[in-house]
């Protein structure tokens, strides 16, 4: 039987003007996310996309890429026959033949795209049903919630059937949002909050701040296996890893200690904004959430946001731990982001920090970094000694 994956466009279907457009977007990342799996061709027509594998055994690996594809509402493994009633009734009846032994009651829904064909949708509905109540026994028809609805779409060059839909990852096409950066730790958040961004559209340069010796290399090879998590989503990422040591330690050496921590992630911000805007961003993401930890309450990141001169993107921050757990397990990082190593953010960090500095405060002890344009200089070295990589999705 030949079978297609028959895709439902989601929430761009509403987006007037712009639907061309993201509608190309749309098919672009379909394309780019069943490339490895072999040949196939893709069509559009109306608000429904199909995939066609030229090799049709692999069918269950084709929709499970096609379910990480953010702009999708709903697809459907489907079996294509001709425009035949008297072929469509016992395909039917052959093709969700499993679905239907396990359930009780069905319906049958047909859509009649093609307005040429000669039986009406309800007609086509009847037969189809009739069909396979005499095949099926144990089955009724259940018009208000039947355990399985058999769709049948009649199309321009053939029928479509199909059972079940699954459910598709929603959001909008990667690449129809702009670009904007993530600062990436090896920690929970940060790959979620980069997940959540490149669902609503939002394609991603990722910044992450290393300090070897202090960091090792395990700690930047899990941010790397990460993001190659949410690339299986959000597509080819190309990552900037920061050696941020001569700036830590410029801090240790130059701020007061109870300090430290607030200097130091508004150093942060401010390489990252360089990086970002190198690389066309209009925006940086982090992985804060309100209060989840000291320097999480909302006076810290007024002081850290002071220095940023774009938006700093923070998805979970009206989050709990327990909602960003669920979909970290969903995305499968949780179980790299629970690996215990070291980050850069937890080097020198001091016994007693300052909870609520005033912005004079930090301005004076940032002062003596500032003296001969110390920071400047450290910045501009550690942004242009980003090693950069390129993340590609793993799909595993
Ligand atoms: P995460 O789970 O993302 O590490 P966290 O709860 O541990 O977050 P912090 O360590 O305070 O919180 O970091 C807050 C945010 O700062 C992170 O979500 C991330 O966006 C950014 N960040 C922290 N460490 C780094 C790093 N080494 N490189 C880049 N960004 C970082
Ligand atoms: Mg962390």
């Amino acid at each position: 039987m030949k079978e297609v994956i028959l895709i439902k466009f989601g929430e761009l279907s509403l987006k007037g003007l712009n639907r061309s457009s993201f509608e190309s977007v749309l098919v672009k990342n379909v394309r780019q996310a069943v490339k490895p799996l072999g040949e196939f061709e893709i069509k559009k027509s109306q608000s429904t996309m199909t995939v066609a594998p030229k090799d049709c055994s692999n069918m269950d690996s084709y929709a499970e890429a096609i379910s990480r594809v953010f702009g999708i509402a709903a697809l459907s493994r489907a079996c294509v026959c001709p425009k035949d009633i008297d072929i469509i009734c016992p395909t039917a009846a052959e093709y969700l033949q499993e679905q239907l032994e396990e359930v009780s009651t069905f319906k049958v829904e047909t859509k009649r795209a093609d307005k040429a064909f000669p039986l009406k949708s309800p007609e086509v509905s009847a037969q189809v049903g009739e069909y396979i109540l005499d095949h099926f026994p144990h089955l009724t028809v259940d018009v208000h919630n039947p355990d399985v609805i058999v769709h049948v779409e009649i199309r321009d060059s053939s029928a479509y059937i199909h059972g079940r839909p699954l459910q598709g990852a929603g959001g909008l096409p990667v690449g129809t949002g702009g670009r904007a950066a993530i600062m990436i730790s090896g920690g929970i958040d940060s790959p979620v909050a980069a997940w959540m961004m490149a669902k609503r559209g939002i394609e991603l340069t990722a910044v992450h701040f290393a300090s070897p010796p202090y960091t090792s290399e395990r700690a930047e090879r899990k941010v790397i296996d990460l993001l190659g998590k949410v690339a299986d989503w959000a597509g080819v990422i190309k990552l900037f890893v920061v050696p941020f040591t001569e700036m830590q330690e410029a801090i240790r050496d130059k701020c007061p200690e109870e300090l430290f921590t607030v200097i130091m992630r508004r150093y942060m911000i401010r390489i990252a904004q360089r990086i970002a805007e190198s690389q066309g961003a209009l925006a940086l993401i982090s992985g804060e959430s309100l209060g989840q930890v000291a320097s999480q309450t909302l006076s810290a990141l007024c002081r850290t946001d002071s220095v940023a001169e774009m938006p700093v993107l923070r998805p979970l921050i009206g989050m709990d731990k327990e909602e960003i757990i669920r979909i970290s397990r969903k995305i499968d990082t949780f179980e790299l982001s629970i690996l215990p190593f070291e980050d850069c953010c937890t080097v020198f960090t001091p016994k007693h920090p300052r909870t609520r500095p005033t912005a004079e405060l930090i301005e004076e002890g940032e002062a003596p970094l500032k003296a001969d344009g110390l920071d400047e200089r450290l910045m501009d070295e550690a942004a242009r000694n980003a090693v950069r990589h390129w993340i590609a999705p793993n799909r595993g």
